[in-house]
């Protein structure tokens, strides 16, 4: 089920709201992907996108936040069925997709330190077209800024969606159970700085909150976001 968030964008949960994908419409009224969830979900977005009278030919972009499984893993899957042609990511993570890795885990920690005795979660490779950098503005739906958020991974990006002043965090925030928590230290590759970058969302202008783990927060986004941050000592 389709769920918008304001105009030209929409949330496409793909495992209930645990995992979500994200739908910018663009100017010319193709889609913009953020995300591409596990391995498997090609077909649950193609539905959600048939819902909001989208088809396979209209997504044109694939925007992915991190080399993780469970945002990449639905990729290749995805660029075959729909013949996607761009497909966007941090250029600090983007030699990851085309050898189905993931990236390394923070093993100063012991939770890091026990998920790299278990067995690498890899995915099927895919190509990536265009390496993001920090800062830069993506033309699409109006514009999609990129702002380099690391520590969850090396080339982790969040997007802010500048025409409905939206920020999808990644795995920077989640907002699973509609509360606001860091990502498992074991899954990052510097769980402090991944906790660090966070602080960069206090200097953009945004309202509403958009997390890969977890439903959204319409308005008030920015002010909670910055309350999460103080509860945490990062602000
Ligand atoms: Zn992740």
């Amino acid at each position: 089920m389709a769920i918008k968030i304001a105009k030209n964008i929409y949330r496409l949960p793909t495992l209930g709201s645990f995992i979500n994908s994200y739908a910018l419409i663009n100017d010319d009224s193709s889609i913009t992907l953020v995300d591409c969830g596990l391995k498997g979900s090609s077909k649950k977005l193609i539905k959600d996108l048939a819902r909001i009278g989208k088809h396979t030919n209209d997504v044109v972009n694939i925007v992915l936040t991190h080399a993780h499984d469970d945002h990449v893993g639905g990729a290749a899957r995805m660029i075959k069925d729909c013949g996607v042609k761009n497909v966007m990511m941090h250029q600090e993570d983007s030699e990851l997709p085309p050898t189905g890795k993931t990236p390394a885990r923070d093993d100063s920690r012991l939770s890091g330190k026990i998920m790299k005795l278990l067995p690498e979660r890899s995915y099927e490779p895919f190509a990536i077209t265009k390496k993001l950098k920090d800062g830069e503005i993506i033309n699409t739906a109006g514009g999609l800024k990129v702002i380099h958020t690391p520590g969850h991974t090396d080339g982790h990006i969040s997007l802010l969606h500048l025409e409905s002043e939206t920020l999808i965090t990644g795995d920077s925030i989640f907002n699973m159970t509609s509360r606001m928590t860091w990502a498992l230290s074991g899954f990052c590759v510097n769980y402090k700085q991944s906790q660090d970058t966070a602080k960069k969302f206090l200097d953009l202008d945004f309202k509403n909150a958009c997390f890969t783990h977890g439903p959204e927060i319409r308005d008030s986004g920015k002010s909670r976001i910055k309350q999460f941050l103080s509860k945490k000592g990062i602000y």
